[in-house]
């Protein structure tokens, strides 16, 4: 994968800086995958997102992913290091799963969008049920049980659509899966990178008067080298 451009990075910072997470994730997955318009990158399985994203992620900033949460039972904080080879292997296929003879499609982007104004989870779930479901009209009127043997079927076919880590805790042996949203994750990563792009930017259009187009354009060891000159404050342009 190649890497994005400085510019693009921060053009995509900045598209998003007021956006739902969810918009968010698109604007990376399109980064992610130039080549394929934004629309079809709704309606592209979460699984095949998060795998983008986390290419994407592996290629920029290093495949290490490493952090803290807090245990949900005692409150220790723990921390999480992990490389990209801990994750399972991305799917092949991203045809939809078959459960008790109702067809079901992997969820997206778009259905997430559409959960968004539901509060009640179990109201959520049936929705999300319901506009995956190949034939939703042949559904049974109570679906829970449906709807616990699709979340394990989808989760098999495509561990990468809700990425989860099982943690213990060291201090009270607790033991809970844990959420990896590598998308929230990839986000606060470019925060810390725009803002240390900026940060460059500003140090070195006050020293020699350059654009920003200017300075971005430059490669990494070049903004690096004109950074060490003005790290005394000398200002060259007057
Ligand atoms: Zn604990």
């Amino acid at each position: 994968m190649d890497k994005p451009s400085p510019d693009r990075w921060l053009a995509v910072w900045e598209a998003g800086a007021r956006r739902h997470p969810l918009d968010r994730a698109l604007l990376l997955f399109a980064l992610a995958s130039p080549d394929t318009p934004v629309a079809e990158l709704a309606d592209a399985p979460l699984g095949e997102r998060n795998a983008a994203l986390m290419a994407l992620r592996s290629a920029c900033f290093g495949g290490r992913l490493s952090g803290w949460c807090g245990c949900p039972a005692c409150g220790e904080r723990m921390s999480v290091a992990l490389t990209s080879g801990d994750l399972p292997p991305p799917p092949a296929a991203d045809g939809p799963v078959v459960v008790d003879g109702h067809g079901f499609a992997r969820p997206t982007s778009r259905h997430l969008a559409m959960l968004a104004g539901i509060d009640d989870p179990d109201a959520a779930a049936d929705a999300l049920l319901a506009a995956c479901a190949l034939h939703p009209a042949a559904l049974p009127d109570d679906r829970t049980a449906l709807r616990r043997a699709v979340a394990v079927a989808l989760d098999e076919a495509d561990p990468w659509a809700d990425l989860s880590l099982d943690l213990v805790c060291p201090a009270c042996g607790d033991q809970q899966a844990t959420a990896l949203d590598i998308a929230a994750l990839l986000w606060e990563e470019l925060d810390a990178y725009a803002g240390r792009l900026l940060d460059d930017v500003h140090q070195l259009a006050w020293a020699y008067g350059w654009t920003e187009a200017e300075i971005l354009a430059l490669g990494e060891a070049r903004r690096a080298a004109y950074l060490a000159r003005t790290s005394g404050g000398r200002r060259v342009v007057q």
